[in-house]
């Protein structure tokens, strides 16, 4: 059976490593990759197929760098060619991006049997351009393969319900469990950066509700300047440009890198003491690898980690936002297990297999 995948940002490479492993480890799948183009520096993208063992894509469309609504129209017509060309049994697509919404719409047209990978999330934030991504996907999928009870609950509340809806656990755990060891191996990034284990806050920041609102980004550097550890910034390239357009100086006490590989991240996330992201990958990293975590933003598709008290969800609009990193934050609770048995890339191909005709 074949699998066309629809790839083009940085955590759906991370998530289709666990996936296209799965694949490739059973006999009856063939998979071709389209890389969409969305996320093109090479730390940005050809790091993570390189170190994460990844098939390089089949087709590259190149397709990056302008509006949503530009990229998306872009992308429907270059996929839709290529589906065509390749006649396969399932298109596969991952999470909420302009990627995602635009393998779905060519897929359905062309009456191919989709599935959606990290379906049902919601933020209930329709001005966030990933939420209208993930809710019009969901509506038009064959398979929705969900990470999580919360998930099952949103689609269930839109009227999404029945033996095509899954819990399957959560394929980002898959991923930080298969190359954890690995990343002990081989990363330095500690050493290369002079960092000494939990003396840290790592901190990322790349949503548009934060890079593109000054008074936001603003507020986020004041707070980084008050932190109470030095604070260590893989840059995202959006928000490198955006400071850099808004003339906003980066604090002392901020060490500001380019964007790092996988392997990398991982070993900065478990020696960090505190993490602060507006990242949805990065909220669950730090709960995988056990370490607090502060949410950038108003509200969390993850809400499970907050009532596990493993994350805390901090306006950067909020009275008080300035103090929020001048202490480190208790663990939470570890006695649920909301995100599967790190066997949820296996279970996405017996699905898909199950449900093939
Ligand atoms: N990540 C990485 N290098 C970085 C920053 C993030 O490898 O410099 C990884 C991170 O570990 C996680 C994924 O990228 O697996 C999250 O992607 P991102 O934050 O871009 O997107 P989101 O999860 O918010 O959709």
């Amino acid at each position: 059976m074949k699998v066309l995948t629809i790839i083009g940002a940085r955590p759906q490479f991370i998530k289709a490593a666990a996936v296209s492993r799965a694949f490739r480890r059973s006999a009856l799948f063939s998979e071709v990759i389209v890389h969409t183009g969305q996320h093109f520096d090479s730390n940005m993208s050809d790091i993570f197929f390189d170190e994460l063992e990844i098939p390089h894509p089949d087709y590259n469309l190149g397709i990056g760098g302008g509006s949503h609504g530009q990229n998306t129209g872009r992308m429907i017509e270059a996929i839709e060619k290529v589906m065509v060309e390749e006649r396969p049994d399932w298109i596969l697509v991952y999470g909420d991006t302009d990627s995602t919404l635009a393998g779905a719409i060519a897929a359905v047209k062309l009456h191919i049997p989709l599935v959606h990978v990290e379906a049902g999330l919601r933020s209930f934030n329709n001005r966030m351009p990933e939420e209208t991504n993930r809710k019009l996907t969901d509506h038009v999928s064959t398979l929705l393969l969900v990470p999580n009870v919360v998930a099952l609950g949103n689609l269930d509340a839109e009227g999404i319900r029945g033996a095509h809806v899954m819990n399957v656990g959560d394929v980002m755990y898959d991923a930080a469990l298969i190359f954890s060891a690995k990343a002990e191996r081989e990363s330095r990034v500690l050493d290369d950066l002079g960092l000494a284990p939990k003396q840290y806050i790592l901190a990322t920041v790349h949503r548009q509700e934060n890079t593109d609102v000054r008074e936001r980004l603003e507020s986020i550097l004041r707070a980084f300047a008050a932190a109470c550890q030095p604070v260590v910034l893989p840059l995202h390239p959006r928000t490198r440009q955006r400071v850099a357009q808004m003339g906003l100086s980066i604090p002392g006490n901020v060490k500001v890198v380019d964007p790092v590989g996988y392997l990398d991240m991982v070993m900065l996330e478990k020696n960090a003491s505190l993490i602060a992201t507006d990242s949805g990958g990065v909220q669950k990293e730090a709960y995988f690898h056990q370490v607090p975590c502060i949410t950038l933003r108003d509200e969390t598709e993850w809400v499970e980690l907050v009532e596990l008290g493993w994350n805390r969800l901090a306006s950067p609009a909020s009275e008080g936002f300035k103090a929020v990193f001048s202490s480190i934050p208790a663990a939470g609770r570890l006695d649920a297990m909301p995100y599967g048995d790190g066997h949820a890339a296996e279970l996405i191909a017996k699905v898909i297999a199950e449900h093939n005709r």
